[in-house]
Parts: structure tokens; sequence; C-alpha cells
């Protein structure tokens, strides 16, 4: 038996639409330059492989995985790096790729850890934003929802490793 119930916030159409947009701007800034795009684990994962599909300039891919959340959906506000890059990023142009900007802890970290190995440039891009969340001031170059303060699952995100699955956005009452 489960007590969760979902409300649709962003449908599959409405992200399919915005990640192509997203993609396109990308696109248009990069088009001298071939990004490496760094997903964060595990969230990221969806929107990653459908935003690189819609980007029409050579890109290369990478992964990080760091944890800031136990299987709670509070913020501890620990910050540690699970897996790190298979590569140096020094001279190179980085897009690091998240799921969700919530109290901006985790990328402020990610983004200052990243920028002390000497890339090129350095930006990011959100497919979701909570802004009245924000513990730390962080502004993503690229984002593609603004959302209210509530906990989202689906296109990647999950409640307990669970929903990651789901094509649309949710709101989660559990
Ligand atoms: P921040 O460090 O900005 O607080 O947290 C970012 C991370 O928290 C995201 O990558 C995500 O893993 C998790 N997170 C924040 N808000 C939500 C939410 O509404 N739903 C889910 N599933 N994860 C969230």
């Amino acid at each position: 038996m489960t007590n969760e119930s979902f409300e649709v916030l962003i449908t599959a159409e409405q992200i399919e639409e915005r990640v192509k947009e997203l993609a396109k701007e990308i696109s248009e800034d990069y088009k001298e330059k071939k990004p490496l795009l760094i997903g964060v684990l595990k969230g990221a994962v969806v929107f990653l492989s459908d935003l690189i599909r819609e980007i029409d300039v050579s890109l290369e891919i990478d992964f990080m995985a760091v944890s800031s959340y136990g299987s709670d959906t509070a913020s501890s506000g620990i910050v540690r790096i699970q897996k790190d890059l298979d590569q140096s990023i020094k001279d190179k142009d980085i897009l690091i790729v998240e799921d969700i900007l919530d109290t901006g802890l985790t990328l402020s970290y990610l983004f200052e850890n990243l920028r002390s190995r000497q890339p090129n440039s350095i930006k990011v891009v959100t497919l979701l934003d909570k802004p009245e969340r924000r513990r730390v001031e962080f502004k993503a170059n690229y984002c593609g929802f603004e959302i209210p303060d509530r906990f989202v699952v689906g296109y990647g995100l999950d409640f307990d490793e669970k929903y990651r699955n789901l094509n649309d956005i949710c709101i989660l009452d559990a």
C-alpha cells in the first residue's frame, strides 16, 4: 500500500518543447566551440540524453555524482563527490547539466570545484529551478522552468530511487 499521489506539473510535451529551445540557444552560444557537457548523476540523465540529441554542435559528455540528500527530501547541506570525471577539464568549455536547482548548495559547490580545475569557460544548464528555496546565491545560465517550492519527481527525478521513469514532471504528495 502507498499513500503517494501525483499531480502533473509539467507535461512531457512541454518538456520536449522547452528542451528544444534550450538546445537551440546552447547550439548558438557554442557554435565555435566543442563543449564538454557534465551530467550530474543520477537525476540529470534523462534531461542530458534528450538535450544532447537536440544540440547541433560537436560535443562531449562526462558524468559526476554528488550527494547532498539522503533518502530524505530535506537538504543536509553536505555535498560529497561520489564519482569524479574521467578526464582533465583544463582549457575546456564546460556546461554542467543539472536536473534541479534548489537550495543552490550542490551547484555552487560543484561550480567552484570545477572552476578550480582551470577550464576555459564554465556554465550551467538546469531543467528546473526553485528560486524560493535558495540558501546560497546561484543563478544558472540556462533554465528550463521555474517551479514553486514543491517536491517533484519524474523525468529523471526520484523519490527514494522511484519515479525516475515518469514522462511528466509531477508534484509528489507523500
Ligand atoms: P540543492 O543543492 O540545490 O539544494 O539540491 C539539488 C539537488 O537536490 C538536485 O540535484 C536533486 O537531486 C535534489 N532535489 C531538490 N529538489 C528536488 C525535488 O523537488 N525533487 C527531487 N526529486 N529532487 C530534488
